[in-house]
């Protein structure tokens, strides 16, 4: 009967357990909200210790999703599946192809895509079985690699931070530390060294750290000591929970802004506690929603990379938004960022019945 709790508090409206011993498929499709479209987000592959953990894990991943499309201003909800399975070792055609007939059978309330432990490979096992996916190979109209995508929409924010703090969006004139030089991290520094910015990184993986080495200028410290660098911007691009009672106090950064998912260990307290010492925070899922605002491109089938990064340059003004209302309410930016997107959700509400059908027919492959 928990679990009913759960779903009746977090405001689920579907979630749907898929089960195919003969492949070995246990997976966990959560629809959050369609109010403002069918509900779109990533399939994680992760061997959950327990069906508990995945469970949450997708409850919370689902409503970020509603979140994080609805402050975007797309005509999406929120959604997301896990595969309990070890992605190294687990993975078949078969499985990804039953995943797919799941996911089809919700006839559009869930679209699918790349998340942690799948890859544009695993997507284009599931499209042999639904249309209901996303970042397939550009070969069937997909939008490929997210990153470089978020990597812009995050230089966009943190441009808007920049101008909110400093008021001049003159990143050359900042230094920023990244934590995390993966696929986001590598891009965000690549774009910021263009601006001419002084950089600090770390990774826990000497070949992310070389590879960026040998291209721009730098300075690697450990990753124990990134989050004390004394810098304008600390930039997450690695892990979630990262800013918590522990590290928020010996932050030496004006701004937080970067593109990992959850990087507040608890919304509320921490965000609370970065406003009270004055840092900026650009909430996570408004500043990290280009990877989303790319696969959103692919829906109508002409893909167009040019307009992806076009629409993503509007996480400036969606920032802007959320300083505004913050500093009006005298709220931290994590309590405006969820107002404005439930505004939105209530204002969709309102109108009654839903009319995304013809979205969803648009999508034609
Ligand atoms: P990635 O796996 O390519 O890169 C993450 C990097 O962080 C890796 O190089 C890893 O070695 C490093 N790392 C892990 N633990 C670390 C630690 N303790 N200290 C320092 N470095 C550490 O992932 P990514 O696609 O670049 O995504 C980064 C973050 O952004 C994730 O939280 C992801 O959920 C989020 N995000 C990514 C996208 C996207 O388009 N890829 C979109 C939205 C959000």
């Amino acid at each position: 009967m928990e679990v009913f709790h759960e779903l009746a508090e977090m405001g689920h409206e579907r979630v749907l357990l898929c089960s195919n011993p003969d492949v070995g498929l246990k997976a966990i499709i959560a629809v959050h909200s369609t109010v403002l479209g069918p509900g779109l987000g990533g399939l994680r592959m992760w061997p959950f210790k327990s069906f508990d953990e995945a469970l949450t894990d997708v409850l919370r991943l689902s409503r970020g999703m509603t979140y994080k499309a609805a402050s975007a201003g797309l005509n999406l909800g929120g959604g997301k599946a896990v595969i309990i399975g070890d992605s190294k070792t687990d993975k078949s055609e078969e499985l990804f192809r039953s995943f797919g007939r799941f996911v089809d059978s919700l006839g559009g309330l869930y679209i699918t895509a790349e998340d942690v432990g799948t890859d544009m490979e695993d997507m284009e096992l599931i499209h042999s079985e639904t249309r209901w996916v996303t970042g397939v190979s550009p070969a069937h109209g997909g939008s490929g690699d997210p990153s470089i995508v978020t990597a812009w929409g995050v230089l966009q924010g943190m441009t808007a931070a920049v101008k909110w703090q400093y008021d001049t969006s003159e990143l050359g004139k900042r230094s920023v530390a990244i934590q995390g030089l993966g696929s986001v991290g590598y891009y965000l520094a690549k774009q910021l060294a263009k601006e001419g910015a002084k950089l600090f990184g770390t990774d826990i993986d000497q070949e992310a750290i070389d590879k960026i080495s040998s291209e721009i200028d730098i300075e690697i410290v450990g990753p124990d000591e990134i989050l004390e660098v004394d810098c304008d911007v600390f930039a997450p691009c690695a892990l979630g929970a990262i800013l918590n009672e522990k590290t928020i106090p010996n932050l030496k950064c004006q701004i937080v802004a970067g593109a990992a998912n959850n990087q507040l260990e608890n919304e509320r307290r921490d965000g609370k506690a970065l406003f009270e010492r004055g840092i900026l925070y650009a909430p996570d899922f408004v500043i990290n929603a280009g990877g989303l605002i790319n696969v959103y491109n692919e829906l109508g089938g002409d893909y167009n990379r040019e307009r992806a990064l076009r629409m993503t340059r509007g996480i400036y003004l969606n920032l802007m938004g959320v300083f505004e209302i913050a500093k009006e309410q005298g709220v931290s930016t994590a309590v405006a960022a969820e107002t404005l997107a439930e505004r939105r959700i209530e204002r969709v509400k309102g109108l009654g019945s839903r009319h995304w059908g013809r979205f969803i027919s648009a999508n034609g492959r």
